[in-house]
């Protein structure tokens, strides 16, 4: 009783806080300040951009990070990196045609290209012919480029700003593009930076001793990507996709990590940069519902936010922009009857519950997986759950049709505790189609305001590459 009641309280002041927030960031033509006007009020046009995605960030995402990353000492529930830039939303929709709702493919390349396609799409429209993006844009302009993300850079969001294929899934394709399409003589990307080392090794060309070949540093961990003194740089830091923030060992560089030493290099060019940066994995967490991935992903996102924003006041020349392309998993803050979400939970994880399903499907004992990986004491009931569901996937073969869907019905035994005790509800696995919100500061970011398209983002900054600055 007395913890819905405390917490009908915070209800209200978060619904204040937030209509403060939008409330400013729409009035953005009578600012109070002159740090506002910095902020919010520029129409400056920008020589460096830095473009970042959290890829599946729905609102929801947004506001339960805030409950997440609030300190608990204080009765204010605090604003997250993101807030003070709240610029307006998107709309996420795709030009496909069966459906509505848009996957990553149809989205990165309606905010690269300015186009609308179908689902799977990678910058190339309906009629499979190419569309050019920002980045290839931004490159035979003559600035320095860069893409870095969580997930396999051949991911579908990365893709879409330097290669053109009809189908998402041909990654070993997209790498070779990555190699061979050049714009004035040189690869259009000057920083890569991700996991997918697989599409880069002997298997597809050799790519990664051919970028070599032609000056880029090529490196495998985080100490190597700080010791790496070329401006161009392949960093491949996993096989497949990079593991979760909450999951990685230390040898792995954090997204934020990432993120410095692409500006490091990209800001040695005068004539500027273009920077797409991506929190890939706030989605590959939300399709399987695991809120303790979708957590640790939206505060690598925010460190990495924070970073772009610190570098934009020094540098003010320079656009940060972070949205989403669609929202995932339809992510719920309280579910049940009660009016609650309780985050406390979520913080006490040790593991995600994707890296605990996998050290299960791997042979390891569930018991020991769930001791190690959970915060709080999940009861023996749950625990003879998902020994069951562990055991009725270790009689099947990886290759078996049903092995998938009892590989998520483990995850969803694992996960149940964690999303019961903290009141989080999800409505499906895939992707959902609400508007997305859009953060913008620095230079130029005055033209982010309102409700815009998503193509509008690739619009937005092909003008500000043809004013030129
Ligand atoms: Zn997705």
């Amino acid at each position: 009783m007395t913890l819905s009641k405390k917490f009908t309280t915070s209800l209200i002041t978060i619904s204040l806080v937030a209509s403060s927030i939008v409330g400013t960031a729409f009035a953005s033509e009578t600012p109070k300040s002159d740090s506002k006007i910095a902020v919010s009020g520029n129409t400056k046009n920008p020589r460096n951009i830095i473009f970042m995605v959290g890829d599946g960030m729905g609102p929801s995402y947004n506001s339960a990070y805030r409950h997440f990353a609030d300190n608990p000492d204080t009765k204010e529930i605090e604003p997250t990196a993101f807030d003070q830039y709240l610029k307006g939303q998107q709309k996420t929709d795709p030009n496909d045609p069966k459906e509505n709702v848009t996957d990553s493919a149809a989205g990165a390349t309606a905010f690269s290209t300015g186009q609308k396609t179908y689902n799977g799409a990678i910058s190339v429209d309906e009629n499979k012919k190419k569309l050019k993006s920002v980045l290839e844009q931004a490159k035979e302009d003559g600035k320095s480029t860069g893409l870095v993300v969580t997930s396999e850079i051949t991911d579908a969001t990365p893709a879409a700003y330097a290669s053109h294929v009809d189908d998402r899934d041909k990654k070993d394709e997209i790498a070779k593009q990555f190699y061979n399409e050049k714009i004035n003589g040189e690869h259009t990307v000057d920083v890569l930076l991700g996991g997918g080392q697989k599409y880069f090794g002997s298997q597809n060309g050799n790519l990664q001793k051919k970028f070599k070949k032609d000056g880029y540093d090529v490196v495998h961990n985080k100490n190597a990507l700080k010791n790496a003194k070329s401006d161009k740089i392949l960093g491949l830091f996993a096989d497949e996709n990079m593991p979760l923030q909450i999951d990685a060992p230390n040898k792995n560089p954090k997204l934020v990590d990432m993120q410095k030493s692409a500006l490091q290099r990209l800001e040695k060019n005068k004539k500027g940069f273009f920077l797409m940066v991506e929190g890939s994995s706030i989605d590959k967490s939300g399709h399987p519902n695991d809120i303790t991935g979708v957590m640790s992903e939206m505060s690598g996102f925010e460190d990495a936010f924070k970073n772009a924003t610190s570098y934009a006041k020094s540098h003010p020349d320079t656009l940060v922009v972070a949205t989403a392309d669609h929202s995932t998993g339809g992510l719920t803050i309280g579910k049940g009857k009660d009016y609650v979400w309780n985050p406390d939970a979520i913080k006490s994880m040790k593991h995600s519950g994707s890296y605990m399903t996998e050290q299960i499907a791997k042979g390891k004992d569930p018991k020991k997986v769930i001791n190690e990986g959970y915060g709080f004491k999940v009861d023996e009931n749950q625990i003879n759950i998902i020994s069951k569901e562990a055991d009725k996937l270790s009689k099947l073969k990886e290759e078996d049709s049903q092995y998938e869907t009892q590989l998520q019905a483990l995850q969803d035994a694992i996960q149940k505790p964690i999303n019961d005790k903290s009141h989080t509800g999800w409505t499906t696995k895939g992707h959902t189609g609400e508007d997305v919100n859009m953060y913008a500061m620095g230079a130029g970011s005055n033209k982010f305001d309102g409700l815009i398209d998503n193509t509008d983002n690739a619009k937005f900054i092909f003008s500000f590459l043809e004013n030129k600055s």
